[in-house]
């Protein structure tokens, strides 16, 4: 089969080629990808900037059709839609294990990071990882699950979010729109987005057209005064930091109100030494912590696709067979991809 090889840690060290496919064995499924999602972390590996095993196919929010199982699968058969949580090798029982977080066993073998993932035609995996999609749910659209799952998870089971919160959501990029979404499906009062100058010809469009109900920028507005003028001097309520970069978590610190919450998705690039520490004291903030998604959080996220109150189709920008991964590494360089997808 052709997948999608990193061969090195350095920048550009992605070589499409021909590999054997994959065998599964007894509690496994063979899936042949049809969609798999181009997320930030993929683009760092081809920058350069993501560890991970090596040689190593990437990929790892992939939508595919169950070809064959092994001899001791029932819950899947041959046809089936699927997208696949990415729990493996975890040990079962440890502290995380046994609490129902999986993804944060210190075992766990992501695919993609530390076994292979799913820029290929075939992944094998194991079966009590998938979950089955409707037919009304797209390809392209069950790419976006695993991003859409970290999302409900940080949201729903780590920062509760309630109705009637003031959500302020910082950095558009494909996390922060599903954010935005997600904060308005659950009932949010109020959704205001936050990007910079970089974002205002396409991704603070898009979050209005997706539900944001004020977008600004912080790098020719003041947020913190309008933010605090909208809400009448309280402050928000909830911040999904989104963006990773100090201005933006220290200004989400500042229009929180006391008593509000910060939940954190953003990753940045280096550690972050100069955070308004004593601004979050003061104001007796929870700051929450979010990474990778909670098992359950797929099967929230895969009924909102099946019923169609989440709009995944306007976020996804470019889509490209896996041989062109030059073409949308390029244009993700130049900041015109919202999500792209690989269609293998
Ligand atoms: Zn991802
Ligand atoms: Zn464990």
């Amino acid at each position: 089969m052709k997948a999608l090889v990193r061969k090195g840690l350095e920048a550009e060290q992605f070589f499409y080629e021909e590999v054997s496919k994959p065998n599964y064995m007894n509690n496994e499924a063979l899936i042949k990808i049809q969609a798999v999602g181009v997320c930030g972390t993929d683009y760092h590996m081809w920058t350069g900037g993501v560890i991970t095993d090596i040689p190593i196919i990437p990929g790892h929010e992939f939508c595919g059709i169950v070809e064959k199982v092994g001899s001791d699968v029932t819950s899947v058969k041959p046809g089936d839609k699927i997208v696949s949580r990415l729990n493996i090798g975890v040990c079962g029982t440890c502290r995380s294990c046994l609490s129902g977080n999986p993804h944060m066993c210190i075992s766990r073998e992501c695919p993609g990071f530390k076994r292979e993932g799913a820029y290929a035609e075939y992944i094998s995996i194991d079966a009590k990882q998938l979950i089955k999609l409707e037919d009304n749910v797209s390809f392209e659209e069950g790419a976006l699950v695993e991003p859409m799952a970290i999302v409900a998870t940080a949201l729903l089971e780590r920062a509760k979010i309630e109705p009637e919160d003031f959500v302020v959501v910082f950095g558009p990029g494909p996390i922060g729109l599903i954010a935005v979404q997600m904060a308005k499906i659950y009932g949010a009062n109020k959704v205001i987005m936050i990007g910079t100058n970089v974002d205002e010809k396409m991704r603070l469009p898009l979050a209005k057209k997706i539900g944001a109900d004020i977008v600004m920028n912080a790098q020719t507005q003041d947020i913190e005064a309008e933010i605090m003028k909208i809400t009448g001097g309280k402050g928000a309520d909830l911040v999904v930091e989104a963006s990773g970069s100090e201005p933006a978590i220290n200004s989400g610190l500042k229009v929180l109100r006391r008593l509000g919450r910060m939940c954190v998705l953003g990753l940045p690039s280096e550690q972050q030494n100069n955070i308004s520490w004593l601004t979050a004291a003061e104001k007796s903030l929870s700051i929450i912590f979010s990474y990778s998604s909670a098992p359950w959080s797929w099967n929230t996220v895969t009924s909102m696709l099946a019923r169609g109150v989440f709009d995944a189709k306007s976020l996804i920008t470019h889509s490209y067979p896996l041989s062109e991964y030059k073409v949308m590494f390029d244009k993700i360089k130049k900041g015109e991809v919202v999500k792209g997808i690989f269609l293998p």
